[in-house]
């Protein structure tokens, strides 16, 4: 028999990918990762358009610990690590507009937060705003570690000791209510609600309908402050890549995995590309189930329920003109309605949002020299839109006249100059389903109660123990620092298989 180190392929380079491949090297695992794109980072990049750049996928970045963690992993020290990742930052985190024509400014340090509060909202609303930040850091104690960090096996997972003390310090908190609910024992103002809510829609919940668990969405995005890389987003998946690179793992661009092969066992014995077979031990996959399920040659029984989607527009202004905007890196602008707006975009029938609230993203706010060019400054402007599965929308023929809608709207509402906006490229519901993600939205599964923590699409797949899942379809779910958390997770259950019986050969 020949001695060697177990092989692993990963397959996806999107930041879940790399943090798996990051994870398994380091227990001394032979890693290839496959990426059908020519770069690493997946829904987290920058991207020219017309000789400008945009961050035209994630923009807002939280717990980059995370990323730390992951280049520790490979050897890469703390000091070095930020060195490269070289972050700053975002400060103030948020702006928030509000319909009424008030503005809140969040700082960076949470400590100065209610404070800044105050200053908008009275005194009383800051003491409010503290307690909620201290209300939610409990929150992110009690269920990071045990919930959310974390590989289930089974029901004795569920009861055993840590997870009933954590369980009971979550009951003691009153998170299993409703997140309105929770947030309002802190804060009075509809707006200041708004503000520590509208994180639930990051996963796929509309903030009316979610449980107060998802209040730890707040803590880490205001709660911790929010960063921003030099070079835009972007860097973080070129940084992975090459520490990755370094530390001796094969990273093959432009090569999509076809299928999966699995013996008449379920075992995975090898994947194949449009021209090779490679034989692995395991597998790490970080497409949505479904792409998955593709591969393997098998069709899922379970329907899924999807996130809304959103209609993303990139374009460029003369920075004299977004410089007379009342606006940060990351603006909120709320429109007056609340839950009806959400109840539009996630319903089972969905239709477009009647009185939006968008995200208006800046980057040239913390990087000006990668964000501006020729006095011209890239912005992106998200609209949160129902996805292909809650409204079939003829998005090909709506993306135009829907584009002007929003920059009409944001310029009636203090965004003077944005209707002028010289658009460079739309995407769409259409456009990320064309890219293969199901029901058109790149936020992947929703975050509902029976598509949650044990109940999500677990991280091994039902027919092969060696083929194991990362990436937001899978758990904890959708966002950087859950996909990143996956990737670690992937990697204790590979690692786990390979040292069992019968694990690597
Ligand atoms: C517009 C937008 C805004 C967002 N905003 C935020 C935000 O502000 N903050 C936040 O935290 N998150 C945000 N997200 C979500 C976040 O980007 C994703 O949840 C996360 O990046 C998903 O990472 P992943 O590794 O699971 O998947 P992906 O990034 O999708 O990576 C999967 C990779 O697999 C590759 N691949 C697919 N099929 C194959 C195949 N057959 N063979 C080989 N490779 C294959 C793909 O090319 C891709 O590179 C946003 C996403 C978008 C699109």
């Amino acid at each position: 028999m020949r001695s060697r180190a177990p092989r692993v392929a990963v397959i996806g380079a999107g930041l879940s990918g790399l943090a798996a491949a990051a994870h398994l090297r380091a227990t001394g695992v032979d890693v290839t990762v496959f990426e059908a794109s020519g770069s690493p980072g997946g829904l987290v990049r920058t991207e020219t358009v017309s000789g400008h750049r945009f961050d035209t996928g994630a923009t807002v970045l939280t717990m980059p610990s995370l990323l730390v963690d992951v280049l520790g992993a490979l050897g890469v020290g703390g000091d070095e690590a930020h060195g490269r990742l070289a972050l700053a930052p975002v400060d103030p985190g948020y702006v928030m507009n509000y319909a009424d024509g008030s503005s809140l400014s969040i700082p960076h340090d949470a400590a100065q937060i209610p404070a800044a509060v105050a200053s908008v909202f009275g005194a009383q609303a800051g003491d409010g705003v503290a307690d909620l930040l201290r209300w939610l850091r409990r929150v992110y104690d009690a269920e990071f570690d045990t919930f959310i960090d974390r590989n289930y096996d089974g029901l004795a997972d569920l009861t055993d000791a840590r997870t009933r003390q954590a369980a009971a310090r979550l009951v003691g908190l009153r998170t299993l209510g409703g997140l309105g609910g929770a947030v309002a024992r802190h804060v009075t103002d509809e707006r200041l609600q708004r503000a520590f809510t509208f994180q639930a829609l990051y996963a796929g919940v509309p903030p009316h309908r979610a449980r107060a668990i998802y209040a730890i969405i707040a803590d880490m995005d205001i709660g911790r402050g929010v960063s921003a890389p030099e070079g835009g987003m972007g860097r973080v998946g070129q940084v992975l890549a090459d520490a990755l690179v370094d530390s001796g793992v094969d990273i093959v661009y432009r090569t999509p995995i076809t299928s999966i092969r699995r013996n008449a066992h379920g075992r995975v014995t090898a994947v194949a590309t449009d021209d090779d077979v490679v034989e692995v031990d395991a597998v790490v996959a970080t497409l949505e189930r479904d792409g998955v399920a593709r591969l393997t040659g098998e069709r899922p029984r379970r329907r899924l329920r999807y996130s809304p989607s959103a209609l993303v527009v990139h374009g460029v202004l003369p920075d004299a003109t977004t410089s007379t905007w009342r606006s940060g890196h990351h603006t909120v602008d709320f429109g007056s309605a609340w839950s009806q707006t959400f109840a539009e975009i996630t319903a089972r029938r969905g239709r477009l949002m009647s009185d939006g609230s968008f995200l208006v993203t800046r980057s040239a706010v913390s990087d000006p020299s990668t964000f501006v060019t020729d006095g011209l400054e890239s912005v992106s402007v998200l609209a949160p839109a129902p996805n292909l599965q809650s409204a079939g929308l003829d998005w090909d023929r709506i993306a135009g006249p829907y584009t002007d809608e929003v920059l009409g709207t944001l310029a009636s509402r203090g965004y003077t100059g944005i209707d002028g906006m010289h658009v460079l490229r739309v995407d769409h519901p259409k456009t990320w389903a064309r890219a293969g993600l199901p029901a058109g939205t790149p936020f992947s599964v929703a975050h509902t109660a029976s598509q949650t923590g044990p109940l999500r699409t677990a991280n091994v797949w039902p027919t092969s123990e060696n083929l194991v899942l990362a990436g937001s379809a899978t758990v904890p779910g959708v966002g950087i620092p859950p996909v990143l958390v996956s990737g670690g997770l992937a990697a204790v259950r590979v690692a786990d298989l390979l040292r069992g019986p019968g694990g690597g050969r």
